[in-house]
Parts: structure tokens; C-alpha cells; sequence
């Protein structure tokens, strides 16, 4: 009885709320006058006619964002023009808010450039939508462990998840010795891999345990170590404590990002860094005294490693009031509140223009020519992994046969100590088990033949890259168009 009667009530209530607004809605009435509308409705701001606070020309959201506060994965495409800025991984001390330092930069043209892979930020790259085999270009600025910890993961499951037709390419500086160059490094890597590679070959592989490595002289300040599809990659050194570390500038499209890695501020980071769009640096607050009490650390040991190896906050500013980017940031800190407001006053007291934090992990950055727009990325911590990606141009999807078999690395004994599957599997269920490589010779499948799922999720970048190289073109034919116009 007393539900009906709330019912009832509820029914009049809304009955007579849709009644009035139907009423109000009818009655055209008299406007406000223009200044109360102006003052009610912007309060007293005159819409985008002023800058305010210390926001600056140029720095503002791009009409293709779909959020201007946050990015989410998979939700936006690099635009034909636009360079977007990815930092995976932002401390030098690892923990779960913060991975090992990464910079990843992708350009509108589809290529994708990974600087820096320190331990953990491989996660981040997942989180963000990216497959493990469309990532096969690493720079790595210098040897230590929290610079390059991922490397051996993406090589690795990399390979597994489908980088078979494409080398990993990783670019490094020489050492002062051999033993102490990227070279190295990486045959080290693959020894410590070697029960991991084999492991793996009973899967297919191609190319996928190739390592081409670029070893560059670290004393070849300026040289250009990457010159393909208009992307220049030039290098310098840094003073890092010890001989091999180096910062690096990509240019394209009339655009440049720095990231300088780890070192000491130098004359020559203004050299090579000088008018970069987006100026990257490490920075390390000087707070040496309270950060050895809140961390527990020696103060001696914070002071000396700073004083040896990194960019004291005050040098940062300094530096990039030289370089005068268009937008400054600082990464490879500690992302915490103590440390955060006095980072930002330790740069302002030399640079006053454009800067943001590279941290913690998944700050995005959006640049073109005319704009830059710094978020948040909201990266997932239980994401799926994306779909390998592949090159569809020949219209085939080609999977090679794996190089070895179980039989070959594994004594039979323990194979035959399996349990018979007929004794777990309920009744009336046994999936068709596949313990043998299904085909002979490679797999050659036909892209019109892969069901719908597998066609779109596979070939994605594939698509997305073709899409905008057409984007590119047209707008290239519109502009001849628009100037052949103005000449009749
Ligand atoms: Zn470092
Ligand atoms: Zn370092």
C-alpha cells in the first residue's frame, strides 16, 4: 500500500516538473544585457582574448584531442604533422608510481623512436596500446642499468610477438675501451639470453633474435646517426662521470625533441640542443640535506653523485634559457610533493618560459607547429597487450617456421612425466591439442583470408600510417592547388 502512494507522489511531482518546464520553455523572453551576459557567463574574462597567469602563446590544446585533460590509449591518432611524446618511465629509482626513465616519440609519418628502455618502463608501453613488434628502434643514451633494464624483455618477447620480419635496432655509444660500448653491452645481453633464445625457438622467430647494433664513436659530437624518411637523429657527449654517454636530438618535419640523458649541464648541450622545439633534460632538485631524511640516504653520497653526474635544478633553468625550446621539461626526478614546487622555483630562477615535469610515467606531450599540450596519461594497470603489428603492402601475412623443437632441447624423460591430459580434462571435453608446429615451411596466409578481428587488430599501424601519408598528400596537392588559384 504505502510503495503505491510514494509511487503516486512521485508521479504528480514529475507530471507537474515536465508541466512547468514545458511552460518555461514556450515563454521566449527578454535577454540580459550584453554586460551582465558577459559578466555572468565569463566572469569578466573576455573569452581567448588575454593571456592569463603563466600560460603561454603556443601552448594550448589541439583541436583532435579528445580530451584536453587526459590522454587514454587507443583513443587518438598521431596526426601527419604532429610529434607525440610518451614518457614510460621517469625516475632513476625504480618503484610502482615511477619506471626506469624512457622517452618514446612517435611521428605522424608512423615511425615510432624509443630513447632510452629503462627497467620496468616496457609495462608503460603496453599499458599505452603499443605491440612489442612495432617497437624495434632503441636509443640509448648511456650503459647505466636504469637507461636500458627493458632492453632484454623487448628483444626477447619482442621477437616472440611477431617481430619476425625486422632486426631490433639499437643505436649507443662507443666506450673509451670496446669492452665498455653498446656493442658490447649487447653481445653480453645475448649471452645472458642464450638459454632464453634457444628457449624461444621453438617458436617462430625469423628475425626475431637479430640485433643490429649502431655503435656510434661517443667523441663525434653532432654526427648524425639516424637519416631515414626525413627523421635526422644527431648526438653529443655528456659528462657523466665516465667516457660514453651521450644526449640526442631527433629533427622532422621541421620539428626537434632532446632528450640528453644523464650528465652534468655542458656547453655543449647549448651547442646541439640550441632551439629545439621540446628541450628534454634530466634534473636533480637541490635538496640534498632533506632528501637524505626523508630517503635515509648519506648525504654525501647524494651530494658527490649529483656533483659528478647530473643537472642540479638551477643548472636546468640555466641551460634552458640558452636552448630557448618552445617548451621545456624535466624527467629522471623523483615525482613527489616535497621535491615538486621547489624543482619548479630552482628552474624559474632562470628560465621563465613554457616548462612541465616529464613525470611521474604516461605525461603525454601533442606538437605541432603551432601548439604544444602537455596531459596525463590514464594508462591501465591490468591492460590486454596490443595485437602484434604487421606490414600488410604485399597483402600477406607471413609466419616463419620456428627453428627447432622441443625433441632437440629437452631430454624425453620429463616430457614423458606429463600427465596424461585424458586425466584433467572433464568428460566430454579435450581440446584438440597442438604439441607439434602445425605446418611445414613457413606459413603464407593470404591477408583477405584472416578472419575480420585479426585483419583490423593486426594491421593496424599499417592502415594508420597509410592514412596519413594520404592525408599528407592531399593536403600537399590542396596547397598547389590554392597557390596555382592565387596566380590566375
Ligand atoms: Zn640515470
Ligand atoms: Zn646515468
Amino acid at each position: 500500500m504505502k510503495h503505491s502512494f510514494t509511487k503516486k507522489i512521485v508521479g504528480w511531482f514529475l507530471a507537474i516538473l515536465i508541466g512547468c518546464t514545458t511552460v518555461f520553455a514556450q515563454e521566449k523572453r527578454t535577454p540580459s544585457s550584453p554586460e551582465d551576459i558577459q559578466r555572468g557567463l565569463t566572469a569578466g574574462v573576455p573569452g581567448n582574448k588575454w593571456k592569463e597567469g603563466l600560460m603561454f602563446e603556443g601552448i594550448s590544446p589541439h583541436d583532435h584531442l579528445r580530451s584536453a585533460a587526459n590522454w587514454y590509449p587507443n583513443t587518438e591518432d598521431v596526426q601527419p604533422d604532429e610529434i607525440r611524446i610518451i614518457f614510460m618511465g621517469t625516475a632513476p629509482f625504480i618503484r610502482p608510481g615511477q619506471m626506469n626513465t624512457s622517452v618514446f616519440v612517435q611521428l605522424g609519418n608512423g615511425e615510432n623512436f624509443i630513447f632510452d628502455l629503462g627497467e620496468g618502463s616496457i609495462s608503460n608501453y603496453i599499458a599505452s596500446g603499443f605491440a612489442l613488434n612495432e617497437l624495434d628502434k632503441v636509443f640509448i643514451t648511456h650503459l647505466h642499468i636504469d637507461h636500458f633494464g627493458s632492453l632484454p624483455y623487448l628483444f626477447e618477447f619482442g621477437g616472440w610477438a611477431g617481430r619476425w620480419h625486422k632486426k631490433l635496432q639499437v643505436y649507443g655509444p662507443s666506450g673509451r675501451t670496446p669492452e665498455y660500448g653498446t656493442n658490447s653491452m649487447v653481445e653480453g645481453m645475448k649471452k645472458m639470453l642464450a638459454w632464453h633464445t634457444d628457449a624461444f625457438s621453438v617458436f617462430p622467430v625469423g628475425e626475431g633474435h637479430s640485433i643490429e647494433v649502431h655503435e656510434f664513436d661517443f667523441r663525434d659530437n653532432g654526427g648524425v646517426i639516424y637519416d631515414k624518411d626525413g627523421v635526422k637523429v644527431i648526438h653529443w657527449q655528456r659528462s657523466h662521470a665516465k667516457d660514453g654517454a651521450s644526449g640526442y636530438k631527433l629533427e622532422w618535419n621541421g620539428m626537434s625533441v632532446v632528450w640528453t640523458g644523464d650528465g652534468r649541464p655542458s656547453e655543449l648541450d647549448i651547442e646541439y640542443a640550441k632551439g629545439a622545439d621540446v628541450y628534454i633534460t634530466e634534473l636533480q632538485p637541490e635538496l640534498v640535506a632533506i632528501s637524505s631524511g626523508v630517503q635515509g640516504v648519506p648525504p654525501f653520497l647524494g651530494r658527490y653523485t649529483i656533483d659528478t653526474h647530473h643537472t642540479p635544478g638551477y643548472a636546468a633553468g640555466y641551460l634552458a634559457n640558452e636552448i630557448q625550446p618552445r617548451l621545456f621539461m624535466t624527467t629522471h626526478m623523483p615525482f613527489d610533493p616535497y621535491i615538486n614546487e621547489e624543482t619548479v622555483a630552482e628552474v624559474r630562477e632562470h628560465w621563465k618560459g613554457p616548462f612541465h615535469f616529464g613525470a611521474p610515467d604516461g605525461i603525454v606531450v601533442n606538437v605541432t607547429k603551432d601548439q604544444i599540450w602537455v596531459r596525463e596519461g590514464i594508462l591501465p594497470d591490468y591492460p590486454n597487450s596490443r595485437a602484434p603489428q604487421f606490414n600488410f603492402d604485399n597483402g600477406q601475412l607471413v609466419v616463419p617456421h620456428p627453428p627447432t623443437k622441443r625433441e632437440n632441447i629437452q631430454e624425453p624423460f620429463v616430457r614423458e612425466k606429463e600427465i596424461d591430459p585424458k586425466k584433467y580434462y572433464p568428460t566430454g571435453y579435450h581440446p584438440e591439442l597442438l604439441t607439434e608446429w602445425p605446418v611445414e615451411g613457413d606459413l603464407v596466409a593470404p591477408v583477405d583470408v584472416l578472419p575480420e578481428d585479426l585483419k583490423q587488430g593486426m594491421g593496424a599501424s599499417w592502415r594508420l600510417k597509410k592514412k596519413n601519408k594520404e592525408r599528407k598528400e592531399e593536403e600537399g596537392k590542396e596547397k598547389k592547388e590554392g597557390k596555382e588559384k592565387k596566380k590566375k
